[in-house]
């Protein structure tokens, strides 16, 4: 997976403003899984939604636990 390159204290806030050339990785606290997160795999009931209220529903696909954490930036190519 190409290295990511998150903005460092910045959050948009609420998803829906989340600039479309923003990527946005899901981090799980727990074990330390990262994915890439598809803002489209979020309910349209919750996409005007703050982050903080998104990522306690965030599931790990590794673990199970409920410990997501969104993050913000950009991926970069490799060379
Ligand atoms: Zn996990």
């Amino acid at each position: 997976m190409p290295k990511f390159m998150e903005i460092r204290d910045w959050s948009p806030g609420y998803l829906n403003v989340t600039p479309q050339h923003v990527e946005i990785m899901a981090e799980c606290q727990a074990c330390g899984e990262q994915r890439k997160f598809d803002r489209r795999s979020v309910p349209a009931s919750m996409r005007q939604h703050l982050i903080s209220e998104i990522e306690p529903h965030l599931k790990c696909a590794a673990c199970g636990a409920k410990a997501g954490k969104l993050r913000f930036g950009s991926f970069m190519e490799e060379d």
